[in-house]
């Protein structure tokens, strides 16, 4: 009886422990939804940006050997999506210089990164920022970014590793040689110099430092010097030189030779080129550099190709692609979801927003604006009101600002009755068909859409046409991390004064028409998700009335439309996430604010009181399953000691 018993206990046992291992597994698993750092970087290990992520940017780029340039970005900034091929142009470009400087990018999307980007007080995307080797700490340099051009990125780049006045003998010598004593020039080089070149050119000119970078792989054996047309050591050349700039040799019994840089006849070569394929030519027919080889830039001419031609298939993709193929892999969504908009809210109170250091001033009353818009008609949950109303009283007792960081800590504190799912990265219908499409900025369009029509339908009593509007615009000035995004939008909205004050829809039609202007610029930009491109809203398949043949909107059609999709009805509900603690759990409804200074709308309820206990007890168990696995184990394995010392004490009774 008693082996038979212990048997069938032990099968149990077993059952059990395997069955909690599955849950355990299928749980991490599906926390596993999350992307992962390699899906969401806008690079790949076939450029030749370094991906740097928290696990190795210390390593990597502090206390480096060499200079590091790094593009700080986020992967649903479309700016930063269009930019990423510039940023591959200027790593190619500047293969060769890898010696003196690297060039590496970091995701400040994914949360893993954040603290990276908060150390070197990122506000803004993409930012590109140079740390000088040898740093210990985040001593980075802004370095201003240029337009989209990679040949100006590379340029500022050149002028600021100039400004490092780095000594070192093996660094470049970018400074002109000016000052000098033509017959020294060889004292400042190393003692293993086999060859010297001098660069004559205008002082503004970048040929120079360029070619040194170039070549700086060389640096003990290929000495190269530039001189500047306002020094002495001009004054010995000019004579001779009517064409700037010029390659000189200079022997080691200072006579002078000329190169000839236009041994090339390809027209279209810039003087770096033309002066790498001389100087290249020299060496090899010289052999006067041992080890000297072309490989770098036989890799940046690969990648140079490679990236070429990724860029015409993709536009001949964009090109061939029919409107009606378009339209058959688009998925229409005809609901709202809650989870984006809450998912959305959750990036912007706890990353956007902190990301910037000292809130104050304009950008505090802005944040204040922003959350009393938010609270007056945000159609949210009760929980979700509650929390939003909770931070914004404890925004608004820092009348002197506040920090990124105290805000951070305030928008961190989720407890059962007052939270906001700490969810910031997964959308329902906001995603796109790859990690880098839509999610935010999707799930930004809809909440302030969902403003506007939420303000109409609460009837206040008193309303005022623009405060949304306004609201908005203030909040995309000062926290919204895509820089150009902002930008543009500052443009596109300069006239938002002017709405009519006596119709209560003209902020909802304002917003849309807005927004379909953004959509008309972005259209067929390589930010624009294949699977959902961007068309003129509503499209046919979601109102075929709103649009006449001639493709115009009739007015009144749509903004029945906009009224009924963007209404609080159509939010679908059924994947929002419940209460799940986090670290640091306050009791913060003893500080409760009053709601009633606020114009509140009804809000959906869709958590009764009764089963909140048992509710908060799952979603402990959903949070810590591992902690949960143990302690069952631990009361099983006291159950089955306590079972089995009862039956021996009557086996031997
Ligand atoms: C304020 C702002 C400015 C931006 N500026 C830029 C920029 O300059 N450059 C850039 O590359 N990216 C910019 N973006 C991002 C860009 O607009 C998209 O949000 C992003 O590319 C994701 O696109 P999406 O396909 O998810 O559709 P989104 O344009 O994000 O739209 C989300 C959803 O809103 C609905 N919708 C679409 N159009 C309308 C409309 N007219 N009225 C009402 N509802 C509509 C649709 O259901 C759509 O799925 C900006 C985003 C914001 C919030």
């Amino acid at each position: 009886m008693k082996s038979i018993f212990i048997n069938v206990f032990n099968v149990d046992f077993h059952r059990y422990i395997s069955l909690l291992i599955i849950i355990v597994f299928i749980r991490q698993t599906s926390a596993g939804v999350l992307p992962s750092q390699d899906s969401v970087s806008l690079y790949t290990a076939n450029d030749k940006v370094v991906i740097l992520t928290n696990q190795n940017f210390s390593s990597t780029v502090y206390q480096s050997k060499t200079a590091w340039l790094i593009e700080f970005y986020a992967s649903w900034c479309g700016h930063c999506q269009s930019y990423a091929n510039t940023y591959r142009e200027v790593a190619i470009d500047t293969w060769g210089w890898k010696r003196i400087v690297r060039i590496g990018a970091i995701n400040c999307y994914t949360e893993e990164n954040s603290a990276i980007c908060d150390q070197h007080t990122i506000t803004a995307f993409p930012t590109l920022r140079l740390i000088a080797p040898e740093t210990t700490f985040n001593t980075s340099k802004a370095i201003s970014l240029t337009a989209n051009d990679a040949k100006d990125v590379e340029r500022e780049l050149i002028k600021e590793l100039d400004a490092l006045q780095i000594a070192d003998k093996t660094w470049p010598r970018f400074r002109p040689l000016n000052q000098i004593a033509f017959s020294d020039i060889y004292s400042h080089a190393p003692t293993s110099v086999k060859l010297m070149l001098l660069i004559v050119e205008k002082q503004d000119d970048y040929t120079g430092r360029q070619i040194m970078l170039d070549f700086s792989k060389y640096h003990e054996q290929l000495t190269i010097f530039r001189t500047t047309i306002d020094g002495k050591l001009w004054h010995r050349f000019q004579l001779n030189i009517t064409e700037l700039p010029a390659l000189l040799i200079v022997h080691p019994n200072r006579t002078t030779e000329r190169i000839n840089t236009k041994q090339n006849n390809n027209e279209n070569m810039g003087s770096r080129n033309l002066f790498n394929y001389a100087i290249r030519s020299y060496i090899h027919e010289k052999k006067c550099i041992d080890d000297f080889n072309d490989r770098d830039l036989e890799e940046i001419i690969h990648s140079k190709n490679a990236l070429k031609n990724a860029d015409k298939l993709k536009k001949s993709d964009t090109d061939e692609k029919k409107p009606d193929d378009v339209v058959e892999t688009n998925t229409i969504s005809e609901k709202l979801s809650m989870v984006d908009l809450e998912t959305a809210l959750s990036y912007m109170l706890r990353r956007e927003i902190p990301r910037i250091k000292e809130i104050q001033g304009e950008a505090y009353d802005a944040l204040l604006h922003w959350l009393t818009v938010l609270i007056k008609y945000f159609p949210g949950r009760e929980p979700v009101m509650t929390y939003l109303k909770n931070l914004l009283s404890k925004v608004d007792n820092q009348p002197n600002g506040i920090t990124g960081k105290k805000f951070r800590e305030f928008a961190d504190i989720n407890t059962p009755e007052s939270y906001l799912p700490n969810n910031q990265v997964r959308y329902q219908y906001c995603t796109g068909s790859l990690p880098r499409y839509r999610g935010y900025p999707c799930g930004l369009w809809l909440l302030f859409h969902t403003l506007t029509v939420s303000q109409v339908q609460s009837e206040p009593k008193r309303m005022r046409i623009i405060e949304i509007p306004s609201a908005v615009k203030s909040f995309i000035k000062h926290f919204f991390g895509c820089r150009h995004c902002s930008d543009n939008f500052m443009k596109e909205t300069s006239d938002f004064h002017q709405l009519d004050s006596g119709d209560k829809n003209s902020a909802i039609i304002y917003l849309w028409k807005i927004h379909n202007h953004v959509n008309k610029r972005l259209h067929g930009d390589e930010t624009e998700d294949p699977k959902h491109p961007k068309v003129q809203f509503p499209s046919e398949n979601l109102c075929s009335k709103c649009q006449s043949d001639d493709n115009n909107f009739d007015m009144t059609t749509t903004l029945n439309f906009l009224l009924k999709f963007y209404s609080k009805n159509n939010i679908d509900l059924t994947s929002v996430e419940d209460f799940t603690p986090s670290g640091n759990i306050q009791d913060e409804l003893t500080r409760k604010p009053s709601i009633d200074q606020y114009e509140m709308i009804e809000i959906n309820h869709d958590s009764t009181k009764k089963f909140r206990n048992i509710r908060y007890i799952i979603s402990i168990i959903q949070r810590f399953p591992f902690y949960f696995l143990i302690f069952s184990v631990i009361i099983i394995i006291i159950i089955r000691k306590r079972y089995c010392k009862g039956k021996r004490k009557r086996y031997t009774l």
